[in-house]
């Protein structure tokens, strides 16, 4: 199917690694003008390396002055992908986590896109075919213990997007949301441990695949979807309790 994207803009924050750089890698091959941010300028080079014509954004998405001003060196945009985000604490009851890390976590998970996508609604507006795609996590659904700050962030994502698309709806500007459960990422291997991933008795999904989501929400075939959460999870929500 060809996904009509080759000749657009994107903007894809948390390009530096894991999933951004996949989206980044997955729109560049579909023919797409990628603007790469990430406050790893090391890593959003190495991204780049297979994006040919990329224009390169180093900045904090928690940080308005940085983010206003990178935003300043693109000129048209017609979509924006909202990858950058931390897990923060893991394994910590909500006693042990302190307020600095709570704000970590809901700043650059929840602040970020408001701030990214702030700064780039006018150029958004300007294109016929806009299409904005935030990263939740299943976080937003089901609990692990131990990771409260990521959960409240992640369902935070999921509102923001929903109440989003409802104030744009007379733009033509479509806003969703994707939340993925495991993902093969260094955030994950960070988080999990490598022998968790590589030997895992759960299904785990790879930053391609969480990439292709997002291409098809960022194309003009899914012009009607607007406002949803598309849950990529194995189904594993959709299963109830009781032990039939
Ligand atoms: P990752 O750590 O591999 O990549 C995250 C990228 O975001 C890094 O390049 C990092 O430098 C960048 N970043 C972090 N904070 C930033 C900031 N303040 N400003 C600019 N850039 C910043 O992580 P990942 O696994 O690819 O995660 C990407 C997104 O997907 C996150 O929002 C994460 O919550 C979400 N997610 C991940 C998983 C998973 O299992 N890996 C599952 C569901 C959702």
């Amino acid at each position: 199917m060809d996904l009509q994207l080759s000749g657009t803009t994107a903007l894809v924050t948390g390009a530096g690694s894991g999933i951004g750089r996949a989206v980044a890698l997955a729109l560049a091959a579909e023919g797409v003008r990628v603007v790469l941010l990430d406050r790893d300028g090391a890593a959003l080079a190495r991204t780049a390396s297979g994006c040919p014509g990329a224009l390169l954004l180093v900045a904090d998405v928690t940080d308005e002055a940085q983010v206003a001003s990178a935003l300043a060196r693109v000129d048209r945009l017609d979509a924006v992908v909202c990858c950058a985000g931390i897990s923060g604490p893991v394994g910590a009851g909500i006693e042990d986590v302190s307020l600095a890390e709570w704000n970590a976590v809901l700043s650059v998970n929840v602040t970020g896109p408001f701030l990214v996508l702030r700064a780039a609604l006018p150029l958004l507006r300007a294109s016929a075919t806009a299409s904005v795609v935030l990263i939740s996590s299943d976080s937003a659904f089901v609990a692990s213990p131990g990771m409260a700050p990521y959960c409240a962030s992640k369902a935070a994502l999921v509102q923001f997007g929903r109440a989003l698309s409802v104030d744009l709806a007379d733009t033509g500007i479509r806003v969703n949301t994707v939340a993925p459960s495991v993902v093969d990422t260094p955030m994950s291997r960070g988080d999990l441990g490598d022998t968790a991933l590589d030997e895992a008795a759960f299904p785990v999904q790879t930053a391609d695949e969480v990439a292709a989501h997002v291409s098809y929400l960022l194309s003009p075939r899914s012009r009607a979807v607007n406002g949803t959460t598309l849950l990529s999870d194995f189904g594993y929500t959709a299963r109830s309790g009781f032990p039939a």
